[in-house]
């Protein structure tokens, strides 16, 4: 009996346990490292590398490029690359050596003194990304919180507007979802939030400016912070006149516009900011930037910057709660400038955006030979396959297709042929040393699952 995503579940399930069975005989080392790690929290470094779909994960041990081996001396093509924190490969050359000559060279990696390199770095993120003032961070989600913390005291209004099953990382104003009725509740799952979120949020759906504006009009919401393309539940475009409608909007109701372009930098060598003409007032990244070295930014609008540097009342240089020990030093100044001067280029683009069409259109030609209900969605460098045919238009649609052992299932058949998917969907992104044969294993290693779970029409 097919399900919502079109397949039978007992042979699903079946074929889930055949393959976590094979996984688990693979994998030895890995499982032995997993059931021996009694010192940490979930037997894991961090709790989100229990999202596994073979109930232990694979253990590093190197990576290079778009390629990766574990303990148990099995190589993968990487499509994961740690969720766009590799978006530039593993350890690229121009990194490697940057970071290297940093650390042996000249040191000095928690200095309480800029560089003059940081300047380069700035300059790097405001031509790409069009916003002149640039300050660091470590982590997207620190510039999220910061992004957050300036747009309150400049508006001096409480709130802060997300769309309903986003991710900015953990952001506790962004722990909202829709329910119909109610103005926004506690995203299920969330852990101790300081106050009840409709204190600090609001909340609408993606790709609806009805409901937006709905929220804007009650005048207390500092800054709208969203994706200009969800990408952390499938990834749901935005439709036509949105983006630019939301720009309206905001304007009107005197709200900032953040845009978080952590994981929407894949569109583009300047994200979608560049790519689609957008007009934030903020723009918040982290990830991708460093080359795998932690480094977040955000970017402000001259104006805005003005306006925060002349007030005396708030304390950017010590206690006001913008800022980070270990923010901007050397090591993630020297990684973003290699990153963003030598290998996330124009060119890297061109090579990553050519990819990333083959991909989609090899899944593509799989769902359309099985007659699948399900759907493919490109956004620049990155892929990702949603069990739901159209393509969800909001989050909650998208969360609402959401099916685990199908996911697992796939995962784990892709993982034991020497294929990493993100954990958390089904997402593939492309890097510069990723090369056609990586995506040709994928498209033939995905056929074969998808030809085993619905023998009868493949
Ligand atoms: N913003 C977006 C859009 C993200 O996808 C993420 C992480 N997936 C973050 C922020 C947070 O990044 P980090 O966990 O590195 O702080």
């Amino acid at each position: 009996v097919p399900g919502v995503s079109g397949v039978d579940r007992a042979r699903l399930r079946t074929l889930l346990e055949l393959e976590q069975a094979q996984f688990a005989e693979r994998n030895p080392r890995s499982a032995a490292a997993y059931r021996s790690a009694d010192s940490l929290f979930g037997r894991v470094p961090m709790t989100w590398m229990n999202k596994t779909s073979a109930h232990f994960p694979l253990y590093l041990a190197t990576a290079r490029g778009a390629h990766v081996t574990d303990i148990d001396g099995h190589e993968y093509v990487d499509f994961s690359l740690g969720d766009t924190g590799s978006m530039a490969g593993h350890s690229p050359a121009a990194v490697t050596e940057a970071v290297r000559r940093r650390v042996e060279d000249l040191g000095g990696l928690a200095v309480m003194l800029p560089t003059e390199q940081a300047e380069t770095a700035g300059a790097h993120l405001a031509s790409r990304f069009g916003l002149p003032r640039w300050s660091f961070s470590l982590t997207a989600t620190d510039a999220n919180r910061w992004a957050i913390r300036l747009a309150r005291a400049v508006t001096d209004r409480p709130k802060i507007l997300v769309n309903s099953y986003c991710y900015h990382g953990s952001v506790d104003e962004s722990l909202i979802v829709t329910e119909p009725g109610t103005e926004g509740v506690p995203r299920p799952g969330n852990v101790g939030a300081p106050v009840a979120v409709t204190e600090t949020s609001r909340v609408a759906e993606f790709n609806d400016l009805e409901g937006l504006e709905r929220e804007l009009a009650h005048g207390d919401v500092a800054a709208v912070l969203m994706e200009p393309a969800l990408t952390n539940i499938g990834i749901v475009l935005p439709e036509p006149g949105y983006l630019d409608g939301v720009r309206e909007l905001t304007s009107r109701y005197g709200t900032l516009l953040i845009i978080d372009e952590t994981h929407t930098f894949c569109a583009g060598p300047g994200g979608a900011t560049r790519t689609w003409g957008l007009n934030p007032d903020i723009i918040t990244i982290g990830k991708a930037i460093g080359g795998g070295i932690p480094a977040g930014a955000y970017g402000l609008s001259a104006e805005l910057a003005d306006r925060l540097l002349s007030r005396e009342d708030l304390d950017l240089v010590d206690m006001g709660g913008v800022g980070g020990t270990l923010a901007g030093n050397a090591l993630s100044i020297a990684a973003v400038c290699a990153t963003l001067g030598e290998v996330l280029t124009d060119k890297a683009f061109d090579h990553m955006h050519a990819l990333a069409e083959r991909f989609e259109a090899g899944v593509a030609g799989v769902i359309a030979k099985n007659k699948l209900p399900w759907s493919v969605t490109r956004l620049g460098a990155r892929v990702e396959y949603r069990f739901a045919d159209p393509a969800p238009r909001t989050g909650t649609e998208a969360a609402a297709v959401h099916d685990q052992e199908l996911d697992d299932y796939l995962h784990t058949y892709l993982a034991n042929r020497g294929i990493l998917m993100t954990p958390f969907h089904n997402m593939a992104l492309m890097s510069p040393a990723t090369t056609e044969q990586d995506v040709d294993l994928h498209t033939r290693h995905f056929a074969a699952a998808v030809a085993e779970l619905v023998p009868t029409q493949a």
